[in-house]
């Protein structure tokens, strides 16, 4: 592929809620075409619409960023040459542009009134504000240039539409799907500015993009029923030479491949769609993430990454830099991508595998005291996590299945061992503790040796015992190899353990 001149792309969100994981693979594909082509990433907040605002989105947004390491080189956190980069803070650079298309004649002022608009769209089937009925509507169109004069003189609130072309076609090439093209007769004068003197998201976008000089921009595939206001944009702004190669990426949906995942979906299907937990101002509503699930981010990256991208080989597992050497906006697929949250799990227990021990390490101790539990940044505690991380799926999952190495059980499962239970056995282990007592080295392999010296000295069958043994010191049928755990946890407390084990069997 041929390296593109310069390269400068956006992730533009509205502050308007939670990030869903589509918001991030948006972001993602975003950051790896630039990193890969040596450019930069930036970060707008399109926050023009103030009825939609919600308090604390957009520092969320950026937090999520952090948390996945997808670090923007310019944005409202950081600034950059192009600042501001919050759309409400450029508030008086649209007008102009606006008011530049009305004297070029693709857009005009529209004062409608709400109430006037509601009735249109009550007694009109499908009503389009565009070439069938603006003539009838209260526009600039439609009335003379003194009542234009008077309304504005008068105060009277107005829009800025657009005013769509008739019968013509609009077509751009989309990286991803090649042409597209649009019968602007189905488009509606869509509004550009707004009664508040603030833009529309239509307007903003497109200036914005020309202002700070993006070259690509790619966005979800809902976007794509816009493109043709912002092609047209373009060209009647004369910036048609400027305009961003697009890219519309494909959805990602639910796991039925029945339309795209939805926040409810994950409430309903019992997994998250947001990256982190999300807790509305507004609402009050909370919506939980993948990172206080206990997902890694290097995991939660790459099960983006293949949503709907591959790099045609079988290869799944992919670190941030893999990804950014491999990446190809020629193999994204335009079909949607099933979301997995069974194969998002896989993508974590291997990275929980993957990952260096001290970083690990960080992160289960971040992820305990979540759930109210302080782990000292210890030698034993990286031992534990040596011994148990190869049965993480989530990072969560720790306390389930290490507590053990912090405490003794406090319940057994009686049903496992019980049936089984015979005074031979109890005088084994009884006979076991005293062994074990006897021991000067207390390593793994040394106590498996002594533990099968005494089953054969006994006449008994190792196979057998190990159960027993396991229960006493986990109180269930899990964890990792049992002469480890005895290992890590020291003599007085297996001893003790088995002590206080053979007193609930025997009950
Ligand atoms: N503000 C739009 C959003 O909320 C941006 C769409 C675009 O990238 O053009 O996603």
């Amino acid at each position: 592929m041929q390296h593109p001149a310069k390269v400068r792309v956006r992730f533009a969100p509205s502050p308007t809620g939670g990030l869903h994981l589509g918001g991030v693979r948006t972001v993602l594909f975003n950051y790896l075409f630039a990193k890969k082509h040596g450019g930069q990433f930036i970060l707008r907040i399109e926050d023009t619409d103030q009825t939609r605002y919600v308090e604390g989105a957009e520092q969320y947004i950026i937090d999520c960023l952090e948390w996945c390491g997808l670090i923007a080189d310019e944005g409202p956190h950081v600034g950059g040459p192009f600042s501001p980069y919050r759309q409400s803070e450029r508030k008086e650079r649209y007008r102009p542009y606006a008011e530049q298309l009305v004297q070029a004649g693709h857009a005009y002022y529209a004062f409608d009134t709400a109430e006037e608009l509601d009735k249109c769209r009550k007694e009109i089937p499908n009503f389009q504000y565009g070439h069938t009925y603006r003539n009838q509507m209260r526009n600039s169109l439609s009335l003379s240039e003194t009542e234009v004069q008077q309304l504005i003189a008068n105060g009277e609130p107005y829009v800025i539409r657009i005013k769509m072309p008739q019968d013509e076609t609009v077509t751009f090439t989309d990286m991803i799907r090649g042409e597209v093209s649009f019968d602007t007769n189905l488009v509606d004068d869509k509004v550009l500015l707004k009664a508040d003197g603030m833009p529309t998201y239509h307007l903003a976008v497109v200036v914005d993009d020309y202002l700070m000089d993006i070259s690509h921009a790619f966005r979800g595939e809902e976007w794509l029923p816009s493109a043709p206001v912002h092609l047209l944009l373009w060209k009647y702004l004369g910036w048609e030479a400027a305009m961003p190669q697009w890219a519309h990426l494909p959805l990602i949906l639910k796991p039925d491949g029945h339309g795209k995942l939805s926040k409810r979906d994950g409430d309903r299907l019992g997994f998250p769609v947001f990256a982190m937990n999300w807790l509305d101002q507004k609402t009050g509503d909370f919506t939980p993430g993948f990172r206080e699930l206990g997902f890694l981010p290097e995991a939660f990256l790459n099960l983006l990454a293949l949503l709907g991208w591959n790099n045609g080989t079988e290869q799944e597992i992919f670190s941030l830099a893999e990804l950014i050497d491999q990446f190809s906006m020629e193999r994204v697929s335009h079909a949607g991508a099933k979301f997995d949250f069974e194969k998002a799990k896989w993508f974590n227990a291997e990275w929980i595998k993957k990952v260096a021990p001290a970083r690990l390490q960080d992160l289960i101790i971040g992820q305990m005291k979540q759930q109210g539990i302080e782990l000292e940044d210890t030698v034993y505690l990286s031992r534990v996590i040596d011994l148990v991380k190869d049965r993480l799926v989530l990072l969560k999952d720790f306390w389930e299945q290490a507590s053990f190495f912090f405490q003794a059980p406090e319940g057994y499962d009686l049903e496992a061992v019980k049936p089984k239970w015979t005074v031979e056995k109890a005088a084994f282990y009884a006979s076991m503790m005293q062994g074990f007592k006897d021991l000067s080295s207390w390593e793994s392999p040394d106590l498996e040796a002594r533990f099968k010296a005494a089953a054969e000295t006994a006449g008994m069958k190792v196979g057998e015992l190990m159960l027993p043994f396991r229960v006493m010191l986990v109180g269930g049928k899990f964890g990792p190899a049992v002469f480890d755990i005895a290992a890590l946890i020291g003599k007085d407390e297996t001893i003790n353990r088995i002590e206080k084990a053979l007193k609930a069997f025997q009950s």
